[in-house]
């Protein structure tokens, strides 16, 4: 299963969750996040990505930061300037398709049958359009589309729980520069 990991501290209740009575044999993380400004801090939270794939053992890939590619993508599909949208309106869900379509091409194109991402599991992302969205994409490219069935309040908390037990650099923003 390739994961799409937003972000180190949203993986680990999922990780943990995947592993946990080997529901999943083999993992890999995907960190695909051109949205992540700036590139300073898009360099933080990668560290941080790989700092989990080796506590876990997992393999970690990594796509490039597109940032250009991202804001150009956004900016043709929203009739609006960029910053005039609020959090998880239309210019998140265009955030939301962006990643998930590269991760879902990633999947195919290295044969992996099964996808899913860290941000379906968030108290405060559109879920249902994340997980409808990446079912459609699937159905589309031949490939297995996971539902993450977590609890999004408890997964917060083990969440926290693990990244004090890491140490690991926790962000207070999503991750663009109109976040
Ligand atoms: S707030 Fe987060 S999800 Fe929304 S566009 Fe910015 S980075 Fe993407």
């Amino acid at each position: 299963m390739l994961l799409h990991t937003c972000c180190a501290p949203c993986a680990l209740p999922i990780i943990e969750y995947l592993l946990e009575d080997k529901k999943v044999k083999n993992l890999t993380l995907y960190f695909y996040n051109p949205n992540i400004y700036p590139q300073q801090e898009y360099q933080k939270r990668l560290k941080q990505a790989e700092k989990i794939a080796k506590i876990y053992n997992l393999e970690l890939k990594v796509g490039d930061y597109e940032r250009n590619k991202w804001l150009n993508y956004l900016e043709k599909s929203l009739p609006n300037s960029l910053e005039s949208y609020a959090e998880n309106e239309e210019r998140c869900l265009a955030c939301f398709r962006f990643r998930l379509d590269k991760t879902a091409e990633f999947a195919k194109n290295n044969n992996f049958n099964e996808f899913t991402t860290t941000l379906s599991v968030n108290r405060f992302k559109d879920t249902a359009f994340i997980n409808n969205y990446g079912k459609k994409l699937a159905k589309k490219n031949g490939l297995n589309y996971a539902i993450l069935n977590l609890d999004p309040y408890k997964a917060h908390k083990k969440e926290q729980e693990l990244v004090k037990i890491y140490n690991l650099y926790s962000q207070k923003y999503c991750g663009c520069e109109f976040s």
